[in-house]
Order: C-alpha cells, then structure tokens, then sequence
C-alpha cells in the first residue's frame, strides 16, 4: 500500500493510492491519523481488505502532507555512505552514529523549506526513511525487518554551522522548522522486499547532485534497526532516517548552500518523488 495524507497543512486526512496511481480517500476508514499507533504493523493490516477503487477520489492537484501527522521520535543515522564521510572529511564510522531531529521539524515533500534565520549554511540531503510498526527493543538483525511498517523518501536538512561550528550535538542544526520533508508516500514494507536495492537521487534547481543506491550504506536497515534497539526502545510511527550520500553541499568545492529560490527535487526509488523550493524565514 502507498499512504498518503491529503489535504491542507494541520488538517490532512488519510489517503490511498489506487493501481492508476490516483489519491483515493481513505477517511472514515482509518483509526485517528496515520502516526503513531495508527501506522502499527496491525492498524495497517486493517486496511488490507478495503477496497481501494470503490473509495471516492480526492480531485487532481490536492496538497500531500507528510506521509505521518506526527513523530514520537525522529531518529537518524550520520555518516553511513563511504563517499559522504570522506567529503565531510571523516572517518567511516565503526558503529552506526545515532543523532536526532526535532519532532517539530516534520514537514511536507512539497512545503517550501524555511531558511532559517541567521543561516549561511542549509544543505540538503536525500535518505531512506523507515518507520517502525511495533515497539523494538533487543531485536535481533534476522527479525528486524519484520519490525518496520514502511519506508518513505526524507530530506534531513541541515545548516551545517549549527550543527557543526556552534558546539554540542547535531540536533542543532537538524531541527529547524521544515527542515524534515517526509513523503509523499508511505510504502508499506511488503512493497519494499529489499531496503537495500533503491536508487536514491537529488537535484537542485535541475541538476543532479545526488545520485546513488541504498546497496552502499555502511550499516543496512536490519543493522541499524537492530543495533538502534539495543539502547532504545523503538516506538511505532518512530521514523529513522537512515543517512545520505555524497553530494551535500557542504561536500562541493567550493561549498554551495541553498539561497532563496533554489528548488530541490528528490527521489528514492519507489517511494515517491519530493519538490520543495527554499524561502527565507519571515
Ligand atoms: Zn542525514
């Protein structure tokens, strides 16, 4: 299935898309939102029978929001693409690095995405997201799999001197407002047989800068999953975006950083493409 939430920003309702590829309304059919408890393993299964091309559809050109309301956490992996270490001048690492963003930064994959005040230095990245479908805690890579109830395309915006040049941890520079655009859809995970062959992609203002495919993660989704679960307990709707490869701007040289105007587009494949246009902050 490939979930959707359709509508304006704050008041989206659940969606579905049909074999033609259509947003079919999924509301009345749908326990509270898509996030949370309502994306858990079960909650999804539930909508399994329901038959999708009878539901009305929802009129060409309606706003997608991100594909979950809302986050318990959101969660991310640094540094887990060869290439992206070594422009960021680092080590690959030896253990996942775990770092977060703020919940509040959840956005939509067609919002503009808000420079924030005082930044020389947004970048952009695209990523695999995986959302988990039941609590996780000690599960073993063999099973882990098994815990995740869809992966969706996320961009991990990030000003690079908040998270790097201003002390403290990442999140700093993670979580400004808009700055995780999630979606269009979430893909539920039998349509996903295997996290690690997705082409995944970004261009700015037409060019890719971009390009690469989840089979060069350092740790795979099962790994990280797994290894995640060993120091936290892993809550349904939790998303994990799970890094970026190379091609950030903070890697170019010189370094380019988005300016307002510049329009990103990104992809992984399967899940779904995202636009967004950067805008100062007001
Ligand atoms: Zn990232």
């Amino acid at each position: 299935m490939k979930l959707v939430r359709w509508g304006e920003r704050g008041t989206e309702r659940p969606g579905i898309l049909d074999g033609a590829g259509r947003v079919r309304d999924l509301s009345g059919k749908v326990d509270g939102d898509f996030a949370g408890p309502g994306v858990a393993l079960d909650a999804l299964d539930r909508l399994r029978d329901v038959a999708v091309d009878s539901l009305p559809e929802v009129p060409e050109g309606t706003r997608l929001g991100a594909c979950l309301g809302w986050v318990p956490s959101f969660l991310c992996i640094g540094l887990n693409y060869a290439k992206h270490a070594a422009e960021t001048g680092a080590e690959p690492p030896k253990e996942p690095i775990l770092f977060s963003k703020a919940a509040s930064a959840l956005s939509g994959p067609f919002d503009p995405v808000v420079i924030p005040r005082g930044s020389e230095k947004t970048d952009w990245e695209v990523e695999l997201g995986v959302v988990i479908g039941r609590e996780t805690l000690y599960v073993d890579e063999a099973e882990a799999l098994s815990c995740v109830a869809g992966y969706c395309t996320v961009n991990d915006v990030s000003e690079r001197a908040f998270q790097i040049e201003r002390g403290g941890q990442w999140i700093k520079g993670k979580s400004a407002p808009t700055f995780g655009p999630c979606g269009p859809w979430l893909v539920t995970a039998d349509e996903v047989p295997d996290p690690q062959a997705l082409k995944l992609s970004l261009s700015l203002n037409g060019e890719t800068v971009q390009d690469s495919d989840t089979s060069d993660m350092i740790f795979g989704v099962a790994e990280i999953v797994s290894y995640m679960s060993r120091f936290m307990r892993l809550m349904p709707g939790d998303i994990i975006a799970t890094g970026t490869p190379s091609g950030v701007g903070m890697g170019m040289r010189p370094q380019r950083f988005l300016t307002p105007g510049d329009v990103m587009e990104l992809e992984v494949e399967g899940l779904g493409r995202q636009r967004q246009e950067a805008v100062a902050a007001t």
